[in-house]
């Protein structure tokens, strides 16, 4: 046991610590209904209390080999899975960086899917959008449409759009661009990985990233990427990939378990913790619970049918996340009202993103959440909503 004995944790004790969920001004768990970050279990806060070891010590490559053997078994890949100590953008712009060559395909139907290409224009690359409207998901017929126009070296999609609570099936649209030869897919799982099926190896992907914070249930600050051949082909003749997110650095460092910068120690720590109840859940199990607890939300918003605040999920049927629903509300701008009401009733969701925020909340049901808890905040919002 560690105790903190500065003046800033006077007699802090990593048992008190195990408290901070019922200490003043914090929430029980159970209560934190954000879409990112997501609620993060005692046992694995406290993980990150572990003293530091050198990064280049044999403890550390010991903690990278036995993460490698379970992140293996969670992202359904025999590739390496590359952990990053960044946030989930990070990789987004390592994607870009090491997988386009000049000219980007970006399929934007949110926020996130936007960043996407906004990142590649802010490396000096030509981007072409695929723009379709904000709560619609992507027609493999219609990209297949737009890239046979040509001339394309990469397309990015987004799996499962925060925003909008919309779920891209990107095993289709990554079929589609297999089609061609020398195109790669950058595909974001960031709130998708964890909650819904992915399977970058059988899918067809080349490059899959997401962060720590959504469904993983982790605290911010780590990103994962898994990375096909072809994309570690490309990534080795890229001419401006820089150095911190360069994809070859990240590969000889996972060769020698020996990564190429300090990694976020803490945040691996309470990986190595989370991953062991990912494990002990299993993956299908894990899928499951989110589709159950998406599914809840969904019935329920339309039980609230005869509420004069207009309520429906933005996503249509079909294309719904598993992670995350994006509740549009009609009455106009009563969608911040709702979230402040439940705010004081001591719950959290999340508002509308970005320009979806005024007719918009979002339930982010991801991570370790359970129906019961689940229930309880949407018990509390249906007390709230006219
Ligand atoms: C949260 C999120 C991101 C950005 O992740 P950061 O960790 O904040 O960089 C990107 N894409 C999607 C779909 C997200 O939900």
């Amino acid at each position: 046991m560690y105790s903190f004995t500065s003046g800033f944790f006077p007699n802090r004790s990593l048992e008190s610590l195990s408290n901070l969920s019922s200490g003043p001004g914090a929430k029980p768990l159970g209560r934190f209904f954000l879409p990112g970050p997501t609620e993060v279990y005692p046992e694995v806060m406290e993980a990150q209390l572990r003293p530091m070891i050198s990064h280049r010590g044999s403890a550390m490559t010991e903690i990278l080999q036995e993460l490698q053997a379970g992140l293996e078994t969670i992202f359904f890949t025999k590739r390496p899975v590359f952990i990053s100590t960044s946030s989930a953008t990070g990789l987004m712009e390592a994607a870009v960086r090491n997988g386009v060559r000049s000219k980007l395909l970006a399929c934007v139907n949110g926020a996130f899917s936007k960043r996407f290409g906004e990142i590649a224009t802010a490396c000096g690359h030509q981007v072409d959008t695929y723009d379709v409207p904000w709560g619609a998901a992507h027609d493999p017929a219609e990209l297949r449409k737009r890239l046979s126009k040509g001339g394309y070296d990469a397309v990015t999609m987004v799996h499962s759009e925060t925003s909008t609570g919309v779920l891209n099936d990107i095993k289709a649209l990554a079929a589609v661009v297999r089609e061609f030869d020398d195109v790669l897919v950058l595909a974001d799982s960031v709130s998708g990985f964890g909650g819904a099926e992915i399977k970058p190896d059988d899918w067809g992907l080349d490059f899959l990233l997401t962060g720590s914070q959504k469904a993983f249930a982790l605290p911010p600050g780590l990103a994962f990427g898994v990375a096909s051949e072809r994309m570690m082909a490309r990534s080795a003749k890229a001419p401006a990939k820089g150095f911190y997110f360069d994809l070859v650095k990240f590969a000889e460092g996972h060769e020698k378990f020996s990564p190429h910068i300090t990694p976020g120690l803490s945040t691996i720590y309470a990986l190595q913790v989370q991953l062991k109840r990912m494990l002990a859940e299993g993956m299908q199990a894990r899928w499951a619970r989110h589709t159950q607890m998406a599914e809840r939300t969904w019935t329920w918003v339309d039980e609230m049918k005869g509420k004069k605040a207009g309520l429906s999920v933005l996503a249509p049927k079909g294309y719904r996340s598993p992670c995350v629903t994006t509740v549009a509300v009609a009455q106009a701008d009563v969608a911040p009202t709702i979230v402040k009401a439940v705010s004081a009733k001591g719950w959290t969701i999340g508002g509308g993103y970005g320009k979806l925020k005024p007719s918009s909340f979002r339930v982010g049901h991801m991570g370790d959440h359970t129906l019961a808890e689940l229930n309880d905040v949407l018990a509390v919002l249906a007390e709230v909503i006219e």
